[in-house]
């Protein structure tokens, strides 16, 4: 089997999937099973089908995930789900701070962190998402916003545990536009500086995901992109045909 540098390809269903599209993630499994990737592959639809599509991934080559979590571990928080119960349900990861949760629920870097502490303790590998607004790039602040992210979301205890930054400029997820590549290039290797600034050489190595706007006709520019280590995928995870695409081009 080819040799990849890619760590990650992982899908975000988003509010997106009910029971029959799970013949979605059956179609990918199967496809994988026939012809291995070269990189991990992970699923995360809405907590309503993690436990369905756990059952329907077992034993095969698609992980499954969450797309967020509470930081606390039980108690009275109505309508939230912890990262225990992901686990329970089969997730082996979580996506945290998204964007779509910075901005649409006042998520903070504090909140990320505490998110990404209880991921941690539950068994669940985080992909912590960081990403600069289009005012923030136009401002000539991308490297600037996304180093401040970093530093404040990611928690200290995740210094040589397995997990994964994401990294999403707001104004690419779901938009159709991207970034040029040396764009990537460049605010990737200052996640990297600042991952190591936080945690340390430990961090050298871990997967900084790209995400924003991956289909299959973009996928190998950004995936052959220095230090891009894999991708997140909204839109075109939804569809097999689509998400393998993009994991046929790590
Ligand atoms: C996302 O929401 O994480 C994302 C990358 O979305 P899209 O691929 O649709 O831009």
């Amino acid at each position: 089997m080819k040799q990849s540098v890619k760590s990650l390809i992982a899908g975000n269903w988003k509010m997106n999937g009910l029971g029959a599209s799970l013949a979605e993630a059956e179609a990918l499994r199967s496809a994988l099973e026939a012809e291995p990737a070269t990189c991990r592959v992970a699923l995360c639809p809405p907590a309503t089908l993690v436990d369905r599509m756990t059952e329907a991934c077992a034993g095969g080559p698609v992980e499954v995930g969450g797309q967020d979590c509470r930081a606390e571990a039980s108690g009275a928080y109505t309508g939230d789900i912890s990262a225990a119960m992901l686990k329970d349900a089969g997730a082996t990861l979580v996506i945290l701070g998204h964007s779509e949760r910075r901005q649409g629920y006042g998520e903070t870097d504090a909140l990320v962190l505490a998110k990404a502490e209880a991921a941690l303790a539950a068994g669940l590998s985080p992909i912590i998402c960081v990403g600069e607004t289009l005012q923030e790039r136009e401002a000539g602040r991308a490297v600037e916003v996304v180093r401040e992210q970093v530093i404040h979301s990611l928690p200290l205890v995740l210094a040589g545990q397995a997990f994964a930054v994401a990294y999403e400029p707001v104004w690419a997820i779901g938009t159709g536009l991207t970034p040029t590549l040396e764009q990537i290039e460049e605010v990737h290797r200052a996640v990297r500086a600042a991952m190591i600034e936080r945690l340390g050489l430990a961090a050298a190595t871990t997967p900084i995901l790209y995400g924003g706007s991956v289909k299959p006709d973009n996928a190998r520019d950004i995936l052959s992109t220095p230090e891009v280590g894999g991708a997140l995928v909204g839109g075109a995870s939804l569809k097999a045909a689509d998400f393998l695409g993009i994991i046929r081009a790590a």
